[in-house]
């Protein structure tokens, strides 16, 4: 990881307190997590319905009260594989105002259609790949992301590299060269929480100092390991209580939570993503 000299940061300290369910606690104790995204093979020739499940699938791991999952493109829905713990709804019959949303893993271009509306709502709010790529393309829904920043909504970012380049208009070999830059100038920016990911992934908010995770390995380098951390990031911040930081909280546990999973695989059996969100721990 490369740091610019002048900006201060500091190591995330340690795991998170392990979760400890309260002997009499029920399942709206956890918080609701709705993933947004996923589409079919029709939309652009390729299916990315597994990147929604793979999110839902580790926020359920992670100990979510309940987990929904609203498919961009209704088409999926026969492709969906037996999970049944999960709520499958339209994306217009979600209830968004008490629930936790993650938005973008998959979903093409058709997230940029539903995110005009996610953003205004109250709901907690993370926000990967597509969902980025979106904002990146559109003025507007930059306007309601710093809108939501300013009325102090919880969101995070999840960019990897490419995606933070996009969305700061530059190239992914400047976000690499200093990647706390980089998630501090979004944070600022967007008035929310930044989880640069990568080896070293960075957790910046406004208010706060940065944080490295030092958590995680090249074995995480496989396709859908995103999607899982946004599901758990969303896990996070649905049992977070309402609290100023507890977005950069939430996200800084689930990173650290995240590449811990991946450090204590065991060796010589492979990481997959679908495996690493099994593997979550909901206390
Ligand atoms: P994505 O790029 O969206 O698929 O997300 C990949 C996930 O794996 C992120 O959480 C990265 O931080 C993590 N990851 C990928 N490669 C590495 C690596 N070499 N060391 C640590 N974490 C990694
Ligand atoms: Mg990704």
């Amino acid at each position: 990881v490369s740091a610019s000299t002048e900006t201060p940061c500091a190591w995330l300290a340690g795991p998170p307190a392990p979760a400890v369910r309260a002997h009499a606690s029920h399942k709206g104790c956890y918080g609701d997590v709705a993933v947004i995204g996923g589409e079919g093979l029709q939309a652009r020739g390729m299916g990315m319905t597994g990147a929604a499940l793979l999110a839902a699938s580790a926020a359920l791991h992670a100990g979510a009260g309940r987990v929904m999952v609203a498919l961009l493109d209704a088409g999926a829905l026969p492709a969906l594989p037996q999970q049944p713990e999960l709520m499958l709804r339209r994306c217009d019959a979600l209830a968004l105002d008490h629930a936790t949303v993650v938005c973008g893993c998959g979903g093409g271009a058709a997230v940029a259609a539903v995110l005009p509306d996610v953003l205004q709502q109250s709901a907690r709010l993370v926000l990967d790949a597509d969902a980025l790529n979106a904002v990146a393309a559109d003025p507007h829904l930059q306007h309601l992301l710093r809108e939501r920043g300013r009325q102090g909504r919880p969101t995070v970012l999840t960019p990897h590299p490419l995606e933070a380049a996009r969305l700061l208009a530059g190239t992914t070999a400047a976000v690499q060269a200093d990647r706390l830059a980089a998630a501090r100038t979004l944070a600022d920016q967007y008035g929310c929480t930044v989880l640069l990911k990568g080896s070293g992934s960075v957790i910046a908010a406004p208010g706060h100092t940065p944080l490295i995770n030092p958590t995680g390995n090249a074995r995480l380098a496989t396709g859908g390991t995103g999607d899982v951390l946004a599901g758990l990031v969303g896990a996070r911040l649905a049992a977070e209580p309402a609290q100023a930081g507890a977005a950069f909280a939430a996200a800084g546990n689930a990173c650290w939570e995240h590449g811990a999973a991946a450090d204590r695989w065991p060796a010589g059996r492979s990481l997959t993503a679908g495996a690493l969100a099994h593997s979550l721990n909901a206390g």
